[in-house]
């Protein structure tokens, strides 16, 4: 057995008294934070573990409206593509959700009720400031208004960017959120139809393109001006076409793991398990 596959099995066997965390998404492949949360719990000897699982849209509501039934679920992380349904399912919601309407941490209460967050928005600023890149008073580009996008638009608009311009495929959803999100930061968010504009500083991929080699880039690169900042939230693979054409015309780049590691504190601490 190579080294990366005995490590990966080198977690404890869950008993009959472990809390279970599921991991929603479609699809799971790429999900990278149940390695990082079991690794945690087992050198933390905390009797958790967390459990990747493939879950079809048609299936969702069933799936997670089992899961809450099950007693020694402790909580559920949920990914793409199921984050607003995910905050349907919940009893109540944290603000951000309330504004945003998209989660991707559901916490079971002492009183058995469901409690959602999202900590994509916080997770995203935190690993672009720890990494030295600084978003207050930038112009920031942003392609994505799902689950994901919606989030890391909120904490751009937080975190005092000047002027956030956001592009979806889905022009409505785009539109949505804008309406949404002006309700707190008023006259911020400029949606753009046609495609994503290319007069900012940082620009961000928060789409699932680039998850399969072949993926065209979200942004036409030659467009991107010099001194621009490239970010990705795609973690597999690590280095995507975007990232790698960026890189080659020797723009700065962020890579998608940041942001889930600077969720990680948020994780732990959310579901009580370290
Ligand atoms: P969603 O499906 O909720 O949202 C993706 C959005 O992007 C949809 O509105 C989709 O529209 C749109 N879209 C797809 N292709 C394009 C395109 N070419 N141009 C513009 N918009 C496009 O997914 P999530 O927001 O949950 O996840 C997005 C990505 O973020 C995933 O790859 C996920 O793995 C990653 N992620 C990374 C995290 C990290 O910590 N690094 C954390 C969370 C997510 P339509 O539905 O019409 O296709």
């Amino acid at each position: 057995m190579n080294e990366p596959a005995a490590a990966r099995l080198r977690i404890p066997s869950p008993t009959g008294t472990t809390r279970v965390f599921a991991v929603l998404g479609y699809p799971v492949a790429q999900v990278q934070a149940p390695a990082i949360m079991n690794k945690l719990l087992s050198e933390g000897h905390v009797d958790g573990i967390f459990v990747p699982v493939a879950v079809r849209p048609k299936e969702f509501v069933a799936v997670i409206e089992g899961l809450k039934r099950i007693e020694n679920i402790g909580g559920i992380l949920v990914t793409i593509p199921h984050k607003f349904s995910a905050a349907q399912h919940a009893d109540r919601v944290s603000e951000t959700v309330a504004l945003i309407g998209s989660a991707n941490a559901l916490r079971r209460e002492r009183d058995g009720s469901w409690f959602a967050e999202n900590f994509d928005g916080i997770g995203f600023v935190n690993g672009l400031q720890k990494a030295g890149h600084e978003v207050a008073m930038k112009r920031v580009s942003v392609v994505g208004a799902g689950g994901a996008g919606a989030s890391i638009v909120a904490a751009l608009l937080d975190a005092g960017v000047s002027e956030l311009s956001l592009f979806d495929v889905d022009k409505a959803r785009a539109v949505a959120l804008s309406e949404r999100l002006s309700t707190k930061w008023p006259s911020r968010v400029r949606v753009v139809l046609e495609g994503p504009t290319y007069d900012s500083d940082i620009f961000v991929n928060a789409t699932p393109i680039g998850l399969k080699p072949d993926d065209p880039p979200p942004f036409a690169i030659a467009q991107l001006p010099k001194g621009a900042l490239v970010v990705e939230v795609i973690m597999k693979p690590t280095e995507t076409g975007l990232l790698k054409a960026a890189a080659a015309r020797g723009l700065k780049t962020h890579r998608g793991i940041h942001m889930l590691k600077e969720q990680i504190p948020f994780y732990t601490e959310f579901f009580q398990v370290l």
